[in-house]
């Protein structure tokens, strides 16, 4: 068996350790002589493996009770509808477009009000997190909206804007559990599983629980409705139980790496090395304003299309995965989500200094 280092910004690389336990356990859960993949989703078994991961996800935030976790499918990308659905109760609310994933969520919101931009960084093709202290957010806004951390674009709110008493919602997709979160400042935050938490096929939300109400919009469908899964602790169907299992193992992991402190500690470390060889560089260079940069996605480039192939394609042979960029950028990009080992990155940086040397 031979492992790569994967890149992917998602569905993206898992703890070792994790893959492996599941793998141990896959024809048999803990003697019950079945797959978890197998279980009935309202047997005792399953239930001890859903409310165990809610309260690690829970424990690992610090997040108080009068927030309700929720399992949900349907990818992040449902959230654009359901968060308007749930929540756009004056038909109005305020968005801040720092990339492709916010301004998805922005137009989804269009469907069903005044959506506003009330700050965007679209002038310089998103390379910047734009300043958020004193925005002009429309009195009977609903909401404010942002994407904390632009995977597409490799940029990350280091402090949350001013929501000036707005209910602040934050799309967590690319960072989630990759550093402490002051939850406190969130109505709701939410991110699909499959970058940094688990396997694609799950959403995980927080949402503070006198959101969570019967008033939905107007042709809202049951299962759009955050109060028909809240009513059900997330079980009012099917959920993805195998992805939620593999989810729960991911936190245990995240607390045996000492939890989000840590986390962050070792994510800013990992990030330090690929950002340093950046700036060092004179063939590699980074894309985005430093003050802004994520500790998650790292885009560069070296400014010759012909050049960024053949170092794709030889990253590739050499087992380094993934690393094309994001087509509407183009480049490279390496996503080092919290399960990406130290030494990939090291070994990264050393296969990208040969290539320049080789490359001159
Ligand atoms: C990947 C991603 C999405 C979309 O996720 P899906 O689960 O594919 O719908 C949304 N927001 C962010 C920040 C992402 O990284």
């Amino acid at each position: 068996m031979s492992r790569v280092y994967n890149f992917s910004a998602g569905p993206a690389v898992l703890p070792e350790d994790v893959l492996r336990e599941a793998a141990e356990e896959m024809l048999d859960y803990k003697g019950t002589g079945e797959s978890v993949m197998e279980m009935s989703h309202r047997s005792k078994e399953f239930e001890g493996i859903i409310q165990e991961a809610e309260k690690d996800f829970r424990d690992l935030l610090g997040l108080p009770d009068d927030f309700k976790v929720l399992f949900l499918q349907g990818g992040a990308s449902q959230q654009f509808a359901m968060i308007p659905m749930n929540f756009m109760k004056n038909k109005k609310a305020a968005y801040i477009i720092t990339g492709q994933w916010a301004k998805k969520a922005f137009k989804e919101a269009q469907i069903f009000g005044d959506a506003v931009a009330v700050a965007s960084s679209e002038d310089k093709t998103f390379s910047y997190i734009p300043d958020c202290s004193d925005l002009d957010i429309p009195e009977d806004a609903d909401y404010l909206y942002i994407c904390e951390n632009n995977t597409i674009y490799g940029t990350k709110f280091k402090e949350l804007p001013n929501a000036k008493g707005h209910k602040l919602i934050s799309d967590v997709s690319s960072c989630f559990l990759s550093e402490p979160m002051d939850v406190d400042k969130y109505a709701m935050f939410y991110g699909g599983a499959q970058k940094n938490i688990g396997p694609a096929g799950v959403v995980i939300a927080a949402i503070k629980e006198d959101m969570i109400t019967e008033d939905t919009l107007p042709g809202t469908p049951t299962m759009l409705k955050y109060k028909t899964h809240a009513d059900a602790d997330s079980l009012y169907n099917t959920p993805p139980c195998y992805g939620i299992y593999i989810c729960g193992k991911v936190f245990k992991w995240i607390k045996s790496m000492g939890g989000l402190a840590a986390m962050k500690e070792h994510n800013e470390k990992k990030a330090a090395i690929l950002y340093d060889f950046l700036d060092a560089s004179s063939m590699f260079k980074g894309t985005v304003e430093k003050e802004s940069r994520s500790l998650m996605n790292v885009p560069f480039v070296t400014g010759d299309d012909e050049l960024n192939a053949k170092f794709i394609s030889e990253a590739k042979a050499a087992g380094f995965i993934n690393l094309k960029g994001h087509r509407s950028v183009g480049g490279m990009r390496a996503s080092i989500y919290n399960a990406m080992p130290m030494e990939g990155v090291t070994k990264l940086v050393e296969f990208m200094d040969k290539f320049e040397k080789e490359n001159k």
